[in-house]
């Protein structure tokens, strides 16, 4: 698999060097330094496709310092796609040096959920000795330091049972003679950790009285392997999974997802990963249409913005909207849950909604944790000028890095998907 859309040489010639994307780029504001900002990314790609950089260790910590943000993306008058570059030069780099070990693992796992089920509960147990849990923020610190993850820091854990495995296949809500149905894609976080996000999608569906299928077999939409430049796993999942999708996408009106990643990943990333297999492009290209993030389809689609008008409860809770990259930048969604929350929530902007949380993806989270770690905290300190006790978006991603960057700032909001926000603010 060659999977090489783009080439550096040109796209470094595209550059006019206009240095627009440096003020917006989330490592450089970190590092401060030209080599680790998109035009430098973009630079060292041109040398490197003239065989003018060895893809050396140095050139791999510089081209795994990129948060894949999209913020220089956004900013570009050249419309250059730096973000997609670093994906693909990743590529090649674990092609060269290979994966780590704990990544392989991980990965092996999103290919194969029984095993990730089973890995999930006993996790749940190890959790019982190895963790502080924090119930109301739905974190856990570790009581001892880990070989890839210290101490000192709020991570998600396990939930008894995984979303998938809660439900029924098929939800009967409808009492009408011309039924809706839609289709739940709940994303591994949503599934495994943070599963009452499933639950309260099901229960605002169920208001909406609109049939549910949950697809049992859906696997990872591919984007932890993608981030990392594991092409076989991300062409393994994204084929598995339209297949699947096939097999249920005419029964459906739509595949609803209350999660920015995943749904970017499927609607964009997808596509743009099979565009050297024109028949997979085509098959990834007819799903696309009928894939949505949930609090888009909820605004849009439904009758969901009158019941909460009508409902009475009305909270006092200050609530900040938090930008995914993946839902404002890359997606255009950011009104959408705002127009939901507002009608029963006070919401408050925070100084910048759409700077990167700084998540960047399983190698930020893991072996550059102290890039992560610089990043969220001026995420941390904008919530915590708001005074809202509630920050809130649709990804999970999000919510894991931004709930540690608060623990670590010591800031005491909670953070919430918007769907769990609107389950609250519906009256049984
Ligand atoms: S994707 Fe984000 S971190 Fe990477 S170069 Fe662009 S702005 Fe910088
Ligand atoms: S904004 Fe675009 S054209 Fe300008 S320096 Fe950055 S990558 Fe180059």
């Amino acid at each position: 698999m060659s999977n090489n859309k783009f080439d550096f040489m040109a796209i470094a010639d595209q550059c006019v060097k206009c240095g627009k994307c440096k003020p917006v780029c989330t490592i450089f504001n970190i590092n401060q330094d030209e080599t680790t900002s998109p035009r430098g990314f973009i630079d060292l790609l041109g040398a490197y496709k003239r065989d003018e950089l060895e893809l050396d260790l140095n050139a791999k910590e510089i081209f795994e310092s990129c948060f894949l943000c999209t913020n220089c993306v956004e900013v570009c008058p050249m419309d250059l796609p730096t973000d997609m570059l670093i994906e693909q030069v990743r590529s090649d780099i674990a092609k060269k040096f290979g994966i780590t070990w704990y990544k392989r693992v991980f990965f092996f796992l999103l290919r194969h959920r029984k095993i990730m089920d089973l890995m999930s509960k006993l996790g749940y147990v190890f959790q019982t000795c190895g963790l502080k849990i924090e119930k109301e923020t739905q974190s856990a610190v570790l009581r001892f330091s880990l070989p890839i993850i210290k101490k000192d820091r709020a991570l998600p854990y396990a939930d008894t049972i995984s979303f998938l495995n809660k439900y029924p296949e098929n939800l009967r809500f409808s009492k009408v003679e011309k039924r809706k149905k839609v289709a739940i894609f709940i994303g591994c976080m949503g599934n495994y950790t943070y599963t009452n996000i499933g639950d309260s999608l099901v229960k605002i569906l169920k208001k909406l009285e609109i049939d549910v299928f949950i697809p049992k077999k859906q696997l990872c939409c591919g984007a932890p392997a993608y981030f990392t430049g594991d092409f076989d796993t991300v062409d393994y999942l994204i084929k598995k999974n339209i297949k699947y999708f096939e097999t249920f996408i005419n029964d459906v009106e739509a595949i609803i997802i209350p999660e920015a990643t995943c749904s970017a990943m499927i609607n964009i990333d997808w596509v743009h990963f099979l565009h050297d297999q024109p028949d997979w492009k085509k098959r990834a290209e007819k799903l696309v249409p009928k894939v949505i993030m949930a609090t888009k389809y909820l605004e849009t689609a439904t009758k969901l913005k009158d019941i909460l008008t009508d409902s009475n409860k009305k909270f006092d809770d200050l609530v900040t909207y938090h930008d995914p990259c993946h839902a404002k930048k890359m997606q255009g969604i950011y009104q959408e849950p705002r127009t939901l929350l507002s009608k029963n929530y006070k919401l408050i902007e925070m100084s910048d909604s759409n700077r990167c949380c700084g998540f960047g993806g399983v190698t930020m989270q893991s072996e550059k944790y102290h890039l992560a770690k610089a990043a969220g905290s001026p995420k941390a300190a904008m919530i915590r000028d708001t005074k809202a006790n509630i920050v809130s978006a649709e990804c999970s991603a999000c919510r894991m890095q931004i709930t540690n960057s608060m623990y670590v700032a010591d800031v005491k909001a909670v953070f919430k998907n918007p769907i769990e926000l609107i389950a609250d603010a519906i009256e049984e």
